[in-house]
């Protein structure tokens, strides 16, 4: 009896979900997450039926940008009911494991709570999924290109050599793996003076363009550091949510995404 091959799954797409996009990063601490929820925020404010998923398996910070602590209802056991936070469906790991806790976790078990978080969340009709990943190039990223039909992958940097550094590493995983990469986004690339409006570059200039035009990828938008950013992240209430220059330019960066 001649021995069939063993056919190879090939990566799948979350059924009802029309795009998947993983927002990386290469360095921690960039701003991947505070993008994330903006983005999400400004895309549902656009009408657009939108998800997010955080990856983020160290350090899941959406609970806390989005404002949400419950942990989602499994009434049959199996299944998974997200939550809703300003307009979008999102599911962390933070929500399922113990505040305060860390997770310990070796690559497998990582790879079956991603892919549990993909395949048994009930995330409906999608018109996006983001999904954002931790930084870094690890199992998570690995399992997320390999196994998931991605549309593609942002990344996010701030103009500093060393986060430009790793970026740089986050793109060259996304070539190797074959995910489209569908542009840069510069985070925390200039500071205003509130007293004086005087600019200050301090984390340098004009990097992660320049980065983006070298490799011939879209250079999506950049981002200041703003004092609001931060507290609407750590709030609850993402900037995009609002009105003003920021959430402006989230709701650019969501054109540009899907138009
Ligand atoms: P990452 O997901 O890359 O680790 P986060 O989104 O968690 O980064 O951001 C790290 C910290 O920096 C958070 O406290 C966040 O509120 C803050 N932050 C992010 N972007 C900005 C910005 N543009 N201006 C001010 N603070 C920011």
């Amino acid at each position: 009896i001649g021995r069939h091959p063993t056919p190879q799954a090939g990566p799948e797409g979350v059924p009802g979900v029309a795009r998947i996009v993983a927002i990386g990063s290469g360095k921690g601490g960039v701003g991947k997450s505070t993008v994330s929820s903006n983005l999400a925020v400004a895309l549902a404010k656009q009408g657009r039926r939108v998800g997010l998923l955080d990856a983020d398996i160290y350090g899941p910070s959406q609970p806390r940008m989005m404002g949400v602590n419950q942990r989602p209802a499994s009434p049959d056991g199996k299944t998974i009911i997200p939550l809703r936070a300003h307009g979008v469906t999102m599911m962390s790991i933070g929500l399922m494991t113990d505040p305060g806790k860390a997770i310990v976790w070796r690559g497998p078990m990582l790879m079956g709570a991603l892919q549990q978080m993909l395949t048994q969340v009930e995330w409906g009709e999608l018109d996006v999924l983001l999904v954002d990943l931790p930084p870094g190039t690890g199992d998570v990223q690995l399992t997320l290109c390999q196994k998931t039909h991605l549309t593609g992958a942002i990344v996010v940097s701030t103009p500093q050599d060393v986060a430009l550094i790793d970026a740089r590493k986050a793109i060259d995983m996304f070539n190797t793996l074959k995910t489209p990469i569908l542009g840069l986004v510069e985070n925390m690339s200039t500071y205003i003076c509130p007293q004086c409006g005087h600019e200050a570059h301090l984390f340098g200039h004009g990097g992660v363009k320049k980065e983006a035009e070298t490799i011939g990828a879209p250079f999506l938008c950049s981002l200041p550091i703003d004092l609001d950013t931060r507290l609407a992240g750590d709030t609850g209430t993402p900037i995009a949510a609002g009105d003003g220059p920021i959430a402006d330019a989230y709701a650019t960066l969501a054109k540009r995404l899907i138009d």
